[in-house]
């Protein structure tokens, strides 16, 4: 920015616009600021939301994290709030601002605009959907609204639409309030981003915890009773009698003012803008939910509706604007959400992604190790899936789930995505130790020796699709205890420890498929055998993998 003061106005005022706003002060104190938002407050803890009608957080205050005054005194940026701009006029670079308190509508010049005006709640257009006690937790008179409604209702029961991370958190929240809930949830797993094998534990932890989750299914329409409850009719034709209902099926780019101004808007529905964050026209600039990125891993472009990016997408527009060279590095989607105690995280590409995407290069490890040193009181399994290039060993995405510790190793793995790593650089990884806290060889340690085994050879993976192959030979090097509570239909059982005495009873021809339990056992007996000469495979995860997949019932032997 020139020394002369300009006029940047923002639309939008929370995480993108906000972080905008403030930045650019930061950068050029003579540049005048202006945000405008529609709703009653700046900068507020959108994700805290869930908590609030929780009662996790039990005063609204503190999820503003800032207020308008507070802009003006500290930043001297002027906000206005319960202000909507309705319209822009590229070529005069003017914007329609409608004061909400008012009706009044005035003209605005701008030098630079930015747009960040979020997205909005899906809503389906289905009968009923307007009726009183259907919500969506956008904003923090929706979530005043859903408080109050269970208070006057004296609701008991809720029934969530969609098993995404929101949705997810709902459901949390309000079971945390005694509510009876059922997730109802058109995709076959709950949270959709994850692979199906990672989500089952999800889904398994909600329903230990009382959540009725109805999968493949979505709901068709609402009716409400003469008592106020509402009827939700499915899909498949049941009918989910509920006191509230919350929506929580996604998300939509708010492009409309975009659109109507002739900006360009991506294939994916967000306003397309380059690294800098810049629209088509060269005065206009938008950030955060509302564009469309590339994503780093697939180099697709889609829109990714996360605090995280939508925070600094906002500080790389207000560095551009003032004429600095920082760039958006793009999105790979590493996202967290707690469910009953569960922690749930992923980053970077999904199995499920890759397929998308077209892309086949790419090999897939499991491992279930405890978050610390088991010797240490305490240690809970941390379920890992990391998804990898096969040619060249770079990290291409991980999911994982657990009760402690999770966070923590995928925002490793997400660093180490984010800076072109591979899985050697898993393995070589360098990470805090003591026994409360972890391993000295830590799960992604762990991760990066799998998967360096499975490229250099000492360990080639089997695919676990090949366990519904007739003629494969699936050997369990678990004990027989452990093999009475289920096991692979077909496997034959040679404890690790009988392994060397038995090698006559396997076949010298083809593949060998070792399992155990959760893979340690099996990595031994695959390199036993390998020196042997047998062509042995590591089912990868073992048994606990296994009964996650999606074929597991199909291919499930009842214990004998
Ligand atoms: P927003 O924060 O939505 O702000 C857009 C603002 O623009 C709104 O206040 C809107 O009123 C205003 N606006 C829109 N149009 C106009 C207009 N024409 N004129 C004036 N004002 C306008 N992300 C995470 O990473 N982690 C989480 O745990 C998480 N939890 C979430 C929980 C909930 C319940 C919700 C709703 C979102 C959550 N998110 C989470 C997503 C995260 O909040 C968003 O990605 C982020 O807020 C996007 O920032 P933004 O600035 O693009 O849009």
């Amino acid at each position: 920015m020139t020394k002369d003061s300009k006029r940047v106005l923002i639309v939008g005022g929370v995480a993108g616009g906000a972080t905008c706003a403030a930045r650019l002060r930061r950068l050029c104190e003579r540049a005048q600021i202006v945000v405008y938002d529609r709703g009653p407050y700046v900068s507020f803890a959108n994700c805290g939301l869930p908590y609030y009608v929780g009662d996790v957080i039990r005063d609204e205050g503190r999820l503003l994290v800032a207020s308008a005054e507070l802009f003006q005194n500290r930043f001297n940026i002027d906000v206005r709030t319960e202000h909507e701009v309705v319209g822009v006029d590229r070529e005069r670079r003017t914007i329609s601002v409608k004061n909400l308190k008012t009706g009044e509508t005035t003209q605005e010049h701008y030098d630079t605009l930015v747009l960040a005006p979020g997205a909005s709640a899906i809503r389906p257009p289905i009968a009923g959907i307007d009726l009183p006690g259907i919500f969506s937790v956008r904003t923090i008179p929706d979530s005043r609204r859903v408080r109050a409604w269970i208070a006057d209702k004296s609701a008991r029961t809720a029934l969530i639409v969609g098993g995404g991370f929101i949705g997810l958190e709902m459901a949390d929240n309000l079971a945390r309030r005694g509510l009876c809930v059922t997730v109802l949830e058109k995709a076959d797993q709950v949270m959709p981003p994850l692979d199906a094998e990672m989500a089952k534990p999800v889904r398994d932890q909600l329903e230990t915890h009382g959540v009725t989750v109805r999968l493949s299914d979505g709901v068709k329409s609402f009716v409400a009773t003469a008592e106020g409850r509402l009827i939700a009719t499915t899909d498949q034709g049941a009918e989910l009698t509920a006191d509230l209902v919350i929506l929580a099926i996604g998300v939509r780019p708010e492009v409309g003012l975009a659109r109507a101004a002739g900006v360009t808007i991506g294939t994916s529905g967000g306003i397309a803008v380059n690294e800098s964050m810049l629209t088509s026209d060269p005065h206009i600039y938008a950030v955060g939910d509302a564009v469309e990125t590339v994503d780093t891993v697939t180099g697709t472009r889609h829109v990714v509706p996360l605090a995280g990016p939508a925070n600094r997408q906002g500080r790389v527009a207000a560095e551009a604007i003032c004429g600095r060279g920082t760039h958006f590095r793009g999105v790979q989607a590493t996202a967290v959400c707690g469910v009953f105690g569960m922690t749930v995280a992923s980053t970077g590409a999904s199995e499920k992604s890759l397929k998308r995407a077209g892309i086949s290069d790419y090999e897939k490890i499991y491992l279930h190790p405890g978050h610390h040193v088991g010797y240490y009181p305490g240690a809970k399994p941390i379920h890992l899936k990391v998804l990898f290039r096969r040619s060249d060993g770079r990290i291409l995405g991980a999911q994982a789930v657990g009760e402690e510790g999770v966070d923590k190793r995928i925002d490793v793995i997400a660093m180490a995505i984010q800076l072109g790593g591979t899985v050697h650089d898993l393995s070589e990884a360098e990470l805090c130790y003591a026994p409360q806290f972890g391993a000295a060889k830590d799960p992604v340690n762990l991760a990066g020796f799998i998967a360096e085994n499975a490229r250099n050879g000492d360990m080639p993976l089997a695919s676990w699709d090949s366990v519904r192959d007739a003629d494969g030979f699936r050997l369990d090097v678990r004990e027989p205890a452990e093999c009475e509570k289920g096991t692979i239909a077909g496997a034959v059982n040679i404890p690790l420890h009988e392994l060397r005495l038995r090698l006559g009873e396997l076949p010298t021809q083809g593949p060998i498929d070792v399992y155990c339990a959760v893979g340690q056992r099996a990595y031994y007996a695959v390199r036993l055998l390998r020196q042997h000469g047998f062509d042995a495979r590591q089912l990868s995860g073992g048994w606990q993998t296994h009964c996650t997949l999606p074929s597991f019932s199909a291919s499930r032997r009842d214990p004998p």
